[in-house]
């Protein structure tokens, strides 16, 4: 039996709609910059693109900066901010680390805000900091996530963005693990800027977008040639953004069997539960793709290698680029302190099926129980 993939959240699988757009456009080649025929080609399968990428998240195309990846989106508003004159960032506990790590590397006081034990921001303290704002703190500037990409939690964006939008600041959205799963509306969500990435929905990595409001001040990251309307120096990655574009087509179509999975998702936790195995953030809105589920005693990189070796491929909750696996700052934000080092994440998508949920549910109890067994066992 073929492996069983079940680790969207870290990249999902290329979905052919964006390898047969890639492969056209590599085989036609041309620079969008170039003024003749092949070059104008070129720009108009990245304008298409663009409008795919614009559509998926309810944004004007002309609003889109394409980027290499949600890393860079998320640097490019947080580092307009600082320029901008933003001296303290407010970002919740949750963020990824492109966030968390941008924000500490841009000079800025960074204030980490509090998310209440199912996960969610708490609004209150996002409250309070606004109000006591100190205008020496320069503009107001808080990044918070649509969807945390460790537990699938929904964030109260809209929420946020009044409070943020009365206080006169910017609020910037890291849409990276919302889009494509669910219906994301930049405009109606009041993000002033929000970040995507292609390969989170089917596209190739190495591609991303920034789209961004009219209270929000880009500046200039990398300089040279006036690609991306100035705000983006450097010959466009178009097989690479042609094939994001596909994939946010796809997604976009395919958004209401996105949402039926959750079902195939529930019945796994409902199952994994009754084995022993402790849900994460299920008392919330959460994405439909997305099971975070904990084994006190069972530590997660062990769940995930016994897995692996069942042909089940899933995430330990927090992998650092080492490979080794450090405790999670969301489940510890959380307050969940003692499930930490124990907690997984299974991830569906678009290449899902519904076998794929039950075959690891069965690998996991198998694995557990094993585990179980050897600690109460009596040492040789
Ligand atoms: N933001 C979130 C929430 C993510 O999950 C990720 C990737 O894991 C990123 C940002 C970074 O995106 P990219 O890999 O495209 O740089």
């Amino acid at each position: 039996m073929s492996p069983v993939y079940l680790d969207h959240n870290a990249t999902a699988p290329i979905r052919p709609e964006a390898l047969a757009a890639m492969t056209a456009a590599l085989n036609a080649g041309g620079n969008p910059s170039s003024v003749h025929g092949m070059g104008r080609a070129a720009r108009a399968r990245m304008e298409h693109a663009r409008a795919q990428v614009a559509a998926l998240i309810g944004a004007p195309a002309s609003t889109i900066v394409f980027t290499s990846g949600g890393t860079e989106a998320n640097a490019l508003a947080i580092e307009s901010a600082v320029a901008g004159g933003a001296r303290r960032l407010l970002v919740s506990a949750i963020e990824h680390d492109a966030v968390l790590e941008t924000a500490k590397a841009s000079g800025a006081e960074v204030v980490r805000l509090a998310v209440k034990p199912n996960g969610r921001l708490d609004l209150d303290t996002l409250a309070t900091h606004l109000k006591a704002w100190d205008d020496a703190h320069g503009r107001p500037f808080v990044a918070l996530m649509l969807a945390n990409n460790e537990t699938g939690v929904i964030q109260p964006v809209a929420e946020a963005a009044v409070l943020v939008r009365e206080a006169g600041g910017w609020l910037h959205v890291d849409a990276v693990q919302a889009a494509g799963r669910i219906a994301v509306d930049s405009r109606a969500l009041g993000a002033d800027t929000l970040a995507i990435s292609s390969h989170k929905i089917g596209g190739p990595p190495g591609a991303g977008a920034l789209t961004f409001g009219p209270r929000a001040n880009l500046v200039r990251r990398l300089h040279g040639g006036g690609q991306e309307r100035g705000r983006r120096a450097g010959t466009e990655n178009v097989p690479g953004l042609v094939g994001f574009g596909a994939a946010a087509e796809a997604a976009q179509r395919d958004l209401e069997l996105a949402g039926g999975q959750a079902g195939w998702r529930n019945a796994a936790e409902a199952a994994l539960a009754a084995a022993g195995a402790v849900p994460v953030g299920s008392d919330v809105e959460r994405l439909p793709n997305t099971l975070c589920i904990a084994a006190p005693g069972f530590p997660a990189e062990l769940q995930v290698m016994t897995l692996d070796l069942a042909g089940v491929q899933v995430s330990a909750g927090s992998a650092c680029s080492s490979g080794k696996v450090k405790a999670s700052h969301v489940l510890l934000a959380m307050g969940l302190d003692d499930l930490a080092g124990s907690a997984i994440r299974v991830s569906g998508g678009w290449s899902s099926r519904a076998e794929d949920w039950t075959y690891m549910v069965e690998a996991w109890i198998t694995a557990y129980e094993r585990h179980a067994a050897r600690r109460r066992a009596p040492a040789a």
